[in-house]
Order: C-alpha cells, then structure tokens, then sequence
C-alpha cells in the first residue's frame, strides 16, 4: 500500500496540511537545567536516584542524551548527567537540596553542579542536531523526525471521518448569515461520538464568546451536571475537560482560543480557512506562534488546515482583522 504522505510538504492525504515549523528554520527553545558531574563509578547509583526522583523531569524530551562522557581537563573522564529543569511549574528544588540528594545516594562528596540551557525542541535535521549538540547538549539524532512524526500521524488518522465533519462545517457555516460564520464541532475520537457544535454567538455585550471557547465551556457545564449527578467523586474522572478530543473549525481559532485548547488537551485540530492576520495555529498565521507546538506549554496537539479549495470557497471569508 503506498502511503499518501507528502513529506517534503507535510501534506497527508492531500487534504491536510500540517502546521508545523519548516524544516532547518527553527530555532533552539532554550531552558536552563541541572547538570551534575560525576565520577563513572558512581553512575549506577546516581542512574537509581534519577529513575525514582527525576525520571518525569525529561518526559517529551526524547531527542536529549541524558548522560554524556567528558574529559575534565586534568585527564579524567567524568559523567555529565542531565538532571533536572532549575525552574518549571511542575518542579522546583533548590541547589542545596538537589546537592544532598546527589550526595546521599552516591557517597561523592565533591560533585559538581551546573546550569546549562538545554534545547527543548528537537532539531528537523542533522547538520543542526550536530551544531545544538556541540553548542548546548548532546542530542540524539534518530533520523529525519518529520519522517517519523509523519508516518506516525497517518497511522492515527481517519480521513473518511475528518472529511464527514468538514462536510457538515462547511454546511452549518453556509447557513449562517452573519459577519462571522464560523462553526466548531468537538468530538470524542474514542467514541467517534460530537460533544459540542457551536455556531459563532459573539455580540456587543459578549465580544469574546468565540466557537471554540464556547465549545469547551459547554463541554464543562455537561462535566459539571454529569459530576453533580454522582454525587461521589469518580476516581476515572480526568481533569482536563477535552482530553484527546478532535476539533473542527471553519475559521483558524486566535490565540486566547488555541490556548483554551491547548489548556483542554484536545489532540487534533483541523481547520478549513486559515486566520492569516489573527490566527494562533498556521505558518504564517498571526505572531507565527504555533500555539499548538509551543515548547513553552506543557501540552502539544496536531493541527491541519484541509485544503478543499471546494469546500473553502463554500465557506464566506470573514474580515481578516476579526479575532475567530
Ligand atoms: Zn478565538
């Protein structure tokens, strides 16, 4: 089966262009991380203290090594170790406390701490991986990532299904007759099951009750009332209201709604119009903030524009300075 994967273009299907940073084009995201030196003979205890305190302090960032070999000028090797983010919200220890944490479980008394920026992004090719790792960190190189990330998204999409829902996008924005018709349906993909349609309800008293954020705060009403209904707490309950959820837009959301997304870990989006002037999530949208890969946020989905130029001319443009 040849696969409908356009990787130069990172185009799937022919129909969805991801929204992601171009290839040699990006820049490292830097934050500044605990790095210890030790003596090798000490690495199985260190390796101990890091699988049961430090493990989750490196989730997502699979492109670091997180141990590396360096001589120490006098002729010594010495085991640089990757430790710990020096600020971030879900961890925070000080130097003294992290020092007789690394003292207690390996006897050293004269290790070495350090603060180097670490690059949280991976870079798309090789020559830039080489030059990141001599300037920052040593990286792993695991081949062209776009590849891979690629294949893998093909693997979990439904094109049948995502055309089905930008079908009836493009139908509930044509029969709006407004400034503004955009559309935004949430689904939960596990059950292929629509948890919210909302048709744009902005007005001069609510000038901000865009689609997508009025879609999470239905989503929120129905969590509450469902909870209420209990009455005891429900230990499989997540807390995060849109949890891998799919969202189709007609219109590119702004940026306070791609947060609102990113803050709801929703897993996809597809949107059929891009918002070039006021958009959070396209290439060339907006800031060119890319919200949903932002590095700075602890939470990244997919987002596609669908290229049905058809299906897009069905749909009104909307004055481009409006916030969708
Ligand atoms: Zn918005």
């Amino acid at each position: 089966m040849t696969l409908q994967i356009d990787y130069k273009n990172e185009v799937l299907y022919g129909l969805l262009q991801r929204m992601a940073p171009s290839v040699g084009g990006i820049s490292p995201i830097l934050q500044e991380y605990w790095v210890c030196s030790i003596d090798p003979k000490n690495s199985p205890k260190l390796l101990g203290l890091i699988k049961s305190q430090f493990q989750h302090t490196v989730d997502g960032l699979q492109h670091l090594k997180r141990i590396h070999k360096e001589n120490d000028g006098k002729g010594n090797l010495v085991l640089k170790v990757l430790l710990c983010p020096v600020q971030s919200k879900e961890f925070s220890i000080t130097k003294e406390a992290l020092l007789s944490m690394l003292i207690g479980a390996t006897h050293q008394d004269n290790i070495r701490l350090e603060v180097k920026s670490i690059p949280m992004n991976k870079p798309l090719d090789k020559e830039t991986n080489i030059k990141w790792s001599k300037e920052y960190w040593p990286l792993l190189w695991k081949g062209n990532p776009v590849v891979q990330d690629l294949n893998e998204i093909y693997k979990g999409l439904d094109i049948n299904k995502i055309s089905k829902y930008m079908k009836r996008i493009a139908e509930l924005s044509k029969q709006q007759k407004t400034k503004c018709p955009v559309v935004s349906i949430f689904v939960d993909p596990s059950k292929d099951v629509i948890k919210s349609i909302r048709i744009d309800e902005r007005c001069a008293s609510d000038p901000i009750k865009h689609t997508v954020m009025d879609g999470i705060a239905e989503i929120a009403d129905l969590e509450l009332a469902r909870r209420q209904e209990r009455k005891v707490e429900d230990p499989k309950a997540n807390n995060y209201l849109c949890f891998k959820y799919h969202v189709y837009t007609s219109h590119e959301p702004c940026t306070m709604c791609s947060m609102g997304l990113v803050h709801s870990r929703i897993s996809q989006l597809v949107y059929l119009k891009p918002s070039l002037k006021t958009g959070g999530i396209g290439k060339n949208s907006g800031k060119r903030e890319m919200i949903h890969l932002s590095c700075v946020l602890n939470w990244k989905f997919e987002a596609f524009q669908y290229l049905d130029e058809q299906l897009a001319n069905e749909v009104e443009d909307i004055d481009p300075s409006i916030y969708v």
